[in-house]
C-alpha cells in the first residue's frame, strides 16, 4: 500500500509539475519583462504621481492629499499601481521608485504652498522593503531639506505588515521617524495581522480605517460597528483617524455622527493628476457641512 501511495504521490506531483510548469514559467517572464520595464521607467521619468484630496470632516477643507503612483507606460498607457508595485518590492527597485515618490510628492506640495495654495499636509505610501533600507532616514530627511517642506507637513503611511517581523526595531525605527518631525499613519487598518498592542507602543499619529469596512457600513451592521469601534479606539489613543474610500453620501454622514476626523475617497474626488489637483484647490472645493441635507434634496 504505502509503495503504491509513494507511486500515486509521485505521478500526481510530477503531472502537477508538469501541468504548472508552463504558467510558472509564464508568471516568472512576466515579473523579468516587468522589472525591465521599470528599470527603464525610471530612467525615462514614466512615473508620475496622482493626489487624492483629504477633506476634514467638521470644516469640508481639504487639508491634505495622498500622492498616489501611476506608470505612464508608452504603450499601455497608464499602469495602476497594484499591477507593478508588488514586482517592484521583490526586486528591491522599490527603493529608488520610493524615494522619487518621496522627492516629488514634498517638491510638489511646497511649490503649491509656495503659489498660495495653502499649508496642506502631503502622504506618501511607504513599503516594507523601503521601511527596512539603511538609507530611509537620511533620504527623508535629506528630501525635507532640498525642498524646504515643513516635517510636519509630510505624513508617512504604514502598513502593519510592517510591525511583524522584528517589533524592538521597527519601534526604534519608527521612534527616529518621528525625531524628524513627520506624522506617521497606519494605512488599511484592521485588515492585517497585527496585535492592538502595538498600537500604544508604536509613536503613530492617524489610523486610516480600510476601503473594504467603510464600503459595506451602510449594509453591514458587523461593519458599521467596526468602523465606530476603530473611531473610538482612536480617539481614545488621542490619535486622528481618517475613513478612506468614502463613495456616498450614506457612508459619509455615518462617519460624521461618529466623529470621524477627516475622509478621502470619490465621493469628494479621485485622485486627480497635479494640474486638475491644483484646479480643485484654486476653486476652493469644499465638502458641504450637511450632507444629509444634501442627500435630502436630491432625493
Ligand atoms: P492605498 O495606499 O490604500 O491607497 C488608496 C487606494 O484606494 C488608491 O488606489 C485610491 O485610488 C483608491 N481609492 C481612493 N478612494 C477610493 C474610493 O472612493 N473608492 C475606491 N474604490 N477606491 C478608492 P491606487 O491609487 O490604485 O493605489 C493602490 C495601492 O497601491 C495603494 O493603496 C498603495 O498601497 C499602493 N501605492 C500607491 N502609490 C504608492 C507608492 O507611491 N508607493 C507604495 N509603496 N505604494 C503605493
Ligand atoms: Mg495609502
Ligand atoms: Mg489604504
Ligand atoms: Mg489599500
Amino acid at each position: 500500500h504505502a509503495d503504491i501511495a509513494m507511486y500515486r504521490a509521485k505521478k500526481l506531483g510530477r503531472n502537477n509539475f508538469q501541468f504548472y510548469t508552463p504558467a510558472m514559467n509564464d508568471e516568472a517572464q512576466e515579473r523579468v519583462r516587468i522589472e525591465s520595464a521599470l528599470r527603464s521607467a525610471l530612467e525615462r521619468d514614466e512615473f508620475v504621481l496622482h493626489y487624492q484630496p483629504q477633506v476634514n470632516l467638521a470644516s469640508g477643507q481639504v487639508v491634505g492629499m495622498e500622492a498616489l503612483i501611476r506608470w505612464q507606460h508608452p504603450e499601455l498607457g497608464v499602469v495602476a499601481p497594484d499591477r507593478f508595485i508588488s514586482v517592484a518590492e521583490e526586486t528591491g527597485l522599490i527603493v529608488p521608485i520610493g524615494a522619487w515618490v518621496m522627492r516629488t510628492a514634498c517638491a510638489q506640495n511646497k511649490a503649491w504652498q509656495d503659489a498660495g495654495l495653502g499649508m496642506l499636509r502631503v502622504a506618501v505610501n511607504l513599503s516594507a522593503r523601503q521601511f527596512g533600507a539603511t538609507n530611509l532616514l537620511a533620504d527623508i530627511s535629506d528630501v525635507l531639506a532640498q525642498t524646504g517642506l515643513a516635517p510636519s507637513l509630510l505624513e508617512i503611511e504604514l502598513t502593519e505588515s510592517l510591525f511583524m517581523s522584528d517589533v524592538t526595531l521597527a519601534v526604534e525605527l519608527l521612534h527616529s521617524m518621528k525625531s524628524l518631525g513627520v506624522n506617521l499613519s497606519i494605512d488599511d487598518f484592521g485588515t492585517g495581522y497585527s496585535s492592538l498592542s502595538y498600537l500604544s507602543r508604536f509613536p503613530i499619529d492617524v489610523l486610516k480605517i480600510d476601503r473594504s469596512f467603510v464600503s459595506d457600513i451602510t449594509r453591514d451592521a458587523n461593519d458599521a460597528a467596526i468602523v465606530a469601534s476603530i473611531i473610538a479606539l482612536a480617539h481614545n489613543l488621542k490619535l486622528s483617524v481618517i475613513a478612506e474610500g468614502v463613495e456616498t453620501a450614506e457612508q459619509l454622514d455615518y462617519l460624521r455622527r461618529h466623529g470621524c476626523d477627516e475622509m478621502q475617497g470619490y465621493y469628494f474626488s479621485r485622485p486627480l493628476a497635479a494640474p486638475a489637483f491644483e484646479e480643485l484647490l484654486r476653486q476652493r472645493k469644499s465638502l458641504p457641512l450637511s450632507v444629509t441635507a444634501a442627500h435630502a434634496e436630491r432625493v
